[in-house]
């Protein structure tokens, strides 16, 4: 049988393995009002990476021009500098804040060459917690502080599993 298997099928297998997902080439777009949540938990790690349209965080997303747009950009990085005003933990897991990254072409663009329609936060929240065994749930206070946000969609993985929900001002816990 496996001589009679032409090698151009074999190719071909090949070749469908290694195409990228058709979704992959789809123009990323974000709906004002609604963030993404992901929770990574893999041993005493926890990551959180949150994507963000930069609208639903300060009401414009175009390169700040006014004296008070420029300090609202300024700001609001300082707020997401402070992960523990952003996520409640449980006590009990001992996490610690080890690493903030934030990404914006507001920050990182020079004015001039940003595009004038939308703009995006990615944040990534790195802990690590001494407890990793009480680590099974998480309060989202993100709301509170940017309260044009309506939505948050949260994918979840852990070692048992991935699940997706959704949280909104309401419903503002997450349990894994
Ligand atoms: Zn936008």
């Amino acid at each position: 049988m496996h001589r009679n298997c032409p090698m151009y099928l074999w190719m071909l297998g090949f070749a469908l393995l290694f195409m990228p997902p058709a979704f992959a080439h789809e123009q990323h777009a974000h709906v004002h009002g609604v963030a993404k949540l992901n929770i990574a938990v893999e041993g005493k790690n926890l990551t959180l990476s949150l994507e963000s349209p930069m609208e639903s965080l300060l009401g414009f997303e175009h390169p700040p021009r006014k004296p008070e747009e420029k300090v609202a950009l300024a700001n609001l990085k300082q707020q997401l500098l402070q992960p523990s005003q952003l996520f409640a933990l449980p006590a009990k897991a001992v996490c610690k804040s080890i690493a903030v990254h934030l990404d914006s072409p507001l920050w990182s663009t020079p004015a001039a060459q940003q595009s004038l329609s939308h703009a995006d936060l990615d944040a990534e929240f790195t802990y690590e917690c001494t407890q990793p065994q009480s680590l099974t749930n998480l309060t989202v206070q993100i709301f509170e502080r940017f309260p044009r946000l309506q939505r948050i969609d949260v994918q979840i993985i852990t070692i048992s599993g991935q699940h997706m929900m959704q949280l909104t001002p309401k419903k503002n816990q997450v349990k894994w």
